[in-house]
């Protein structure tokens, strides 16, 4: 399927990856990393960084502090991120220095959800009809021209169903506007789908490319719930998402493991997919990925920044992976006494209501597809 070649630009055991974002996506990565050989410094912003408890080292500080960049520079072997929200500028600082991967103009595409569609767009992958807004008589106008029910979405810094609001037909379109803080937007159709899926994609420094198989995710409050592998979808459908992450990974240059969350649209033969959003890192839809296959997401994701072969994503078991959310997620004891359950708790400190606290896999043996 791939061609395994190691690249001759791989960093050495005991080279330090830098990783912006402090979450749980940035301890998940310092995990694989350290399983490497590699040594990480997180870098975010003040507050409650469960990375930094598994990291080597960790600068607590704005993404704007150049002095605290510069150091943090000094230290660090490349730079990669598991979070878009992260400005541009920070970016192209380091970068002045360092490797930055996936690459700075990834990160501006992927955080600006008009400049995605229109990648997609060119490169024929189907979007929802959409328009840009920025003010009140553009959303008038752009209900108008798409109808009811559509979705208005802040352009950027969106994530969990925040900065979005539905419109249904006879709203007050000035409330809306106001809901999502009167942003740059996108207004968007509402895709009546029968399910999510989404690709998890790995790419090399060498352009190789391994998916893993596609699960379908269950949202609850727009927030991701459950992900089940394998989703129960068409080979058509599944080789159209699949062709959908190769073209953009090309197109991109891409570097590192991204998601691509898709809607799947229509039934039997007519069934397709719809693009919805790029996520420029690893992605929650791929937390099970380090259970039920060889390699995690995380690993796939470290091995392609520092320039490591990818290894095969191949699936040992079917899984399904619960989010645990809020204070009540913690009391685990249940889950750890059930055959095939994978547990896995973030360390963090403040278990507010939503919160993604951990997450769990329920693996089961691998029926044929
Ligand atoms: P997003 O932040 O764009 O990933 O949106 C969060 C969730 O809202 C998605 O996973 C969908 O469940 C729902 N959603 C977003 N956009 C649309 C759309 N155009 N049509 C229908 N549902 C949507």
């Amino acid at each position: 399927m791939m061609d395994m070649k190691a690249t001759d630009k791989a960093l050495a055991p005991g080279s330090v990856i830098g990783i912006l974002g402090g979450g749980q996506l940035g301890r998940m990565l310092a995990l694989a990393a350290a399983e490497l050989g590699f040594v990480c410094h997180i870098y975010a912003p003040d507050g409650d960084n469960p990375a930094f408890d598994v990291a080597a080292r960790h600068t607590g500080a704005p993404y704007e502090d150049e002095a605290a960049l510069a150091r943090f520079a000094q230290d660090v072997d490349v730079v990669t991120y598991e979070f878009e929200n992260i400005p541009d500028d920070c970016l192209a600082f380091l970068n002045q220095t360092l490797p930055v991967r996936p690459s700075v103009s990834v990160l501006s595409t992927t955080q600006d959800r008009i400049d995605e569609k229109q990648l997609a767009q060119s490169l024929g992958i189907k979007v929802p009809p959409f328009a840009a807004v920025s003010t009140l008589a553009d959303l008038e106008k752009a209900v108008g021209d798409i109808g009811c029910p559509c979705v208005l979405k802040t352009r950027r810094f969106g994530y969990d169903g925040k900065g979005q609001t539905v419109i249904r037909s006879g709203d007050d379109l000035a409330a809306s506007f106001k809901k999502i803080g009167e942003q740059p937007a996108i207004l968007e159709a509402f895709v009546p789908f029968k399910m999510e899926v989404s690709v998890i994609a790995a790419r090399d420094l060498s352009g190789n490319l391994a998916l893993y198989d596609i699960p379908e995710n269950r949202h609850e409050n727009h927030i991701l719930a459950s992900s089940h592998v394998p989703a129960d979808i068409s080979d058509q459908t599944r080789q159209q998402a699949s062709i959908i992450a190769e073209k953009l990974a090309k197109a991109m240059d891409y570097v590192g493991v991204f998601a691509v969350e898709l809607f799947v649209v229509g039934d039997g033969a007519d069934e397709y997919v719809m693009m919805n959003e790029i996520a420029p890192r690893v992605h929650n839809s791929g937390h099970w990925t380090g259970d039920a296959c060889h390699v995690s997401q995380f690993e796939q994701h470290i091995r392609a920044v520092s320039g490591l072969p990818l290894a095969n994503p191949e699936r040992h078991s079917d899984a399904v992976m619960y989010n645990l959310l809020g204070a009540a997620a913690l009391d685990i004891v249940d889950q750890a006494a059930k055959p095939g359950m994978c547990i896995h708790l973030y360390g963090k400190k403040e278990a507010r209501e939503g919160r993604k606290m951990g997450h769990i896999t329920q693996l089961s043996a691998a029926k044929a597809k």
